[in-house]
């Protein structure tokens, strides 16, 4: 039995121990359901207790969200910090964690980063502000190497407070960047036009001959963050794919780029190694499952069916489906959620950097999203603002491509009208109605996408799957490959 194993089974004996089944069923949002299923749920057992138990989605928690008390969701009295994910369907997502949550999470990542850093070494975080978990956890809970006695030195910004941090930067010099991938090329992008600029502003206000060199220098070489920052060696990358960004930022940053992976409404994550070659689930406070193709695509002919899933620690190198995880979170655990990643188990056995737990690799959504950017929308959001009554026009069908624009995701919107009174003002209504909803507003206005084309086809045609399910989501195949600036 392997390290990994081990843990495993102490993770399941744990699951008995904290009667985690017995309190979670406390919770309304799995209460009434795991009440349909007429099992009898305080004599479930350890795993195989769990795996009687019906999966949670994503619709799950929001329904219960929208219909019950905060009070008759949680588990707890008290709530040390309230999270919110950016909520792919629209609605927002809570996710309450206690200081023991905080705490059990924090330990846990700490340990991990410190395998890759050492306390000499200063992060750049550039993430979002509360209350975005993918934003204000990682900083917050690398506060806890402090607590191991190997403090690292933060300096986390937002995406708009940087430029304003640009000065401690430049002093304080990082070593180390925490970012998402596309928000990384983009500041490189941004320093590589403004850096000339800045110079050249500077040499007329202070009127200094070197500054007026060195401006007209950047103008003939473009600066990047490796001439500025040139202590920087590695990145760590979140919150979207990282493959596609991977080698222009190793060349703009100078860094070796690692890929990271977490739950936004669970706990733990994966890491990648120096192997460049999956992500390291080492799920130190829950397990891990995943539901294997074959059963996915039953499940996609048959609504009804109910898939099943695979342990972890069972599963066997190449397997491809889609993750499960149960976690222990005290506030509120989640028990059995489909997360709707796509991912391939690479290796179950031990690792070169001897890193004890499974490598996956996570191939991508098996839900219809949209991304821009770092937020990504389910496509249900586009179909609620679109089949809307407009003045001027009917949307019949649509569709959505998505391709690049340099490093952004570009969205092209084909309508296949039902009928069109004047074409320029449909489209602004579509557009208008788009635009009305929150986070499309804040990718839109702050560039993280582009969307500048809406077309109106009426021989438009959707691919069909499933059960006359028709995909309204297309990817460019180019969407993964390298991006260039
Ligand atoms: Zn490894």
């Amino acid at each position: 039995m392997s390290e990994f194993d081990k843990m495993y089974k102490t993770h399941i004996e744990h699951i008995d121990q904290s009667n985690l089944i017995k309190r979670a069923y406390k919770s309304a949002l799995y209460h009434d359901r795991w009440k349909k299923t007429g099992l009898d749920i305080d004599s479930l057992k350890g795993y195989k207790g769990i795996s009687q138990l019906p999966y949670t989605s994503a619709s799950d928690l929001r329904d219960t969200w929208e219909n019950n008390t905060v009070e008759d969701i949680i588990l707890t009295e008290t709530v040390g910090f309230w999270y919110n994910t950016s909520g792919s369907m629209g609605n927002k997502k809570w996710i309450p964690w206690t200081y023991n949550d905080y705490n059990k999470a924090g330990g846990a990542l700490a340990e991990i980063i410190m395998s890759y850093l050492t306390p000499q070494d200063r992060v750049l975080m550039v993430v979002l502000p509360p209350p975005f978990i993918s934003g204000t956890s990682p900083f917050k809970l690398l506060e806890n190497t402090g607590k191991m006695g190997t403090p690292l030195e933060i300096l986390a910004f937002s995406p708009s407070y940087l430029q304003d941090g640009f000065g401690l930067l430049m002093k304080r010099k990082p070593t180390a960047l925490i970012c998402t991938p596309s928000f990384a090329v983009r500041i490189a992008d941004e320093i590589a036009i403004n850096t000339p600029k800045l110079l050249e502003a500077r040499a007329k206000q202070e009127n200094k001959k070197l500054l007026k060199v060195a401006a007209a220098v950047t103008k003939l070489k473009k600066i990047y963050p490796k001439n500025i920052f040139k202590e920087m060696k590695i990145g760590i990358f979140g919150g979207e794919k990282l493959d596609p960004f991977r080698k222009i930022l190793e060349d703009k940053w100078g860094i070796e780029a690692f890929d990271a992976y977490a739950f936004t409404e669970g706990f733990s994550g994966g890491f990648e190694c120096s192997e460049h070659n999956g992500l390291h689930f080492p799920s130190r406070n829950g397990i891990l499952e995943i539901i294997p193709e074959k059963e996915l695509q039953k499940e996609e002919k048959d609504p009804t069916y109910k898939p099943e899933a695979i342990l972890l620690t069972e599963a066997e190198e190449g397997l491809i489906g889609e993750l499960v995880v149960t976690d222990f979170k005290e506030a509120m655990p989640m028990i059995r959620y489909r997360v709707h990643d796509r991912v391939k188990v690479i290796s179950t056995a031990d690792c070169t950097c001897n890193f004890v737990a499974p490598r996956l690799k996570i191939l991508g959504r098996t839900d219809g999203i949209i991304n821009m950017g770092v937020i990504r929308l389910h496509h249900l959001i586009f179909e609620q603002l679109l089949m809307k009554e407009f003045k001027f026009g009917k949307v019949e069908q649509w569709e959505v491509f998505v391709t690049r624009e340099k490093y952004r995701p570009k969205l092209v919107l084909t309508i296949k009208p039902e009928f069109v009174k004047n074409e320029e003002d449909f489209k602004k209504e579509l557009f208008e109605s788009l635009h009305s909803f929150d986070l499309f507003q804040r990718g839109y206005d702050n560039d993280l996408f582009v969307f500048d084309e809406i077309k109106l086809d009426d021989n438009l045609k959707l691919e069909l799957y499933g059960q006359g399910k028709s995909k309204k989501v297309r990817y460019d195949p180019d969407f993964d490959k390298p991006v260039k600036i």
